[in-house]
């Protein structure tokens, strides 16, 4: 299964330091004869531009960290997928646990996000995980298992979408789960995918929360483990480089 290395820069940085972070990254790409993850970044919208120029002919790619479900119209300040679509995105973050918080997204408009997203030809990078208090009574797998059933777009096949595992207490924290209950519920999430989608065990699973170039490759030796999402650790050059380079041994 091919792996993915997503990095969310959120609303940090200038101009200059997006097209540099960039620059470099794809600069370091092409120095590399084999394969690589797939690789894409996210920054925030007024950069999304500038950013994709940087990485014309380039293996990079990149997305949006987040879209509106309407097609077009009387929506202020909201971006739609056709014309993310238009300036050359090929994915988009939908319920970054963010999202969820300051902007109380519900399940319900995260699957249409992704639904519009599929309808525009990208690729929806689903994010669920469950907060501090759910972890601590226990209740990871119920919650894990009722989001994403809830925020499954209807009748997507296993190649439409991306799934992010982020624990909300793990993002931005430096706190991560063991590995082992990394591996547990990115096992459980391919069974719960299964049973959703044919062959939903080939939608690609990805863990997010605290990635650093010095755990990045501890994740990904982990079975169900199909890529990374990382937040803080992708604003800086070298740090994203080393966990691109975590995946390495994991080609064949
Ligand atoms: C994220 O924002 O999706 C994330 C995983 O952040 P961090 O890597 O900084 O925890």
């Amino acid at each position: 299964m091919a792996q993915y290395i997503v990095g969310n820069w959120k609303m940090n940085g200038t101009k200059a330091e997006a097209e540099a972070l960039a620059f470099t990254l794809a600069a370091k790409a092409k120095d590399v004869s084999g394969p690589l993850p797939h690789v894409v970044l996210c920054p925030s919208y007024p950069y999304l531009v500038p950013v994709l120029k940087i990485l014309e002919g380039s293996t990079l790619e990149s997305g949006a960290q987040d879209c509106s479900p309407e097609a077009n119209g009387a929506f202020t300040g909201d971006v739609s997928v056709s014309q993310l679509s238009n300036i050359g995105c090929t994915y988009v973050i939908v319920g970054h646990s963010e999202r969820r918080h300051h902007h109380l997204e519900p399940n319900a408009l995260i699957r249409q996000k992704a639904e519009a997203v599929i309808r525009g030809k990208l690729k929806p990078i689903i994010c669920i995980g469950e907060t501090e208090e759910e972890y601590r009574a226990g209740k990871c797998f119920s919650v894990l298992s009722e989001k994403l059933e809830a925020c499954l777009p209807s009748s997507c096949v296993h190649s439409d979408i991306l799934i992010a595992y982020e624990p909300v207490w793990a993002i931005g924290t430096g706190l991560t789960p063991s590995l082992e209950e990394v591996e547990k519920v990115m096992s459980f999430l391919k069974e719960r995918l299964r049973t959703h989608i044919p062959e939903g065990d080939l939608v690609p699973t990805l863990y997010g929360g605290s990635v650093n170039a010095a755990n990045a490759r501890l994740f990904l030796t982990l079975p169900y483990v199909d890529g990374l999402l990382v937040g803080g650790a992708s604003l800086r050059a070298d740090d994203f480089w080393h966990i691109i380079m975590a995946t390495e041994r994991q080609e064949p």
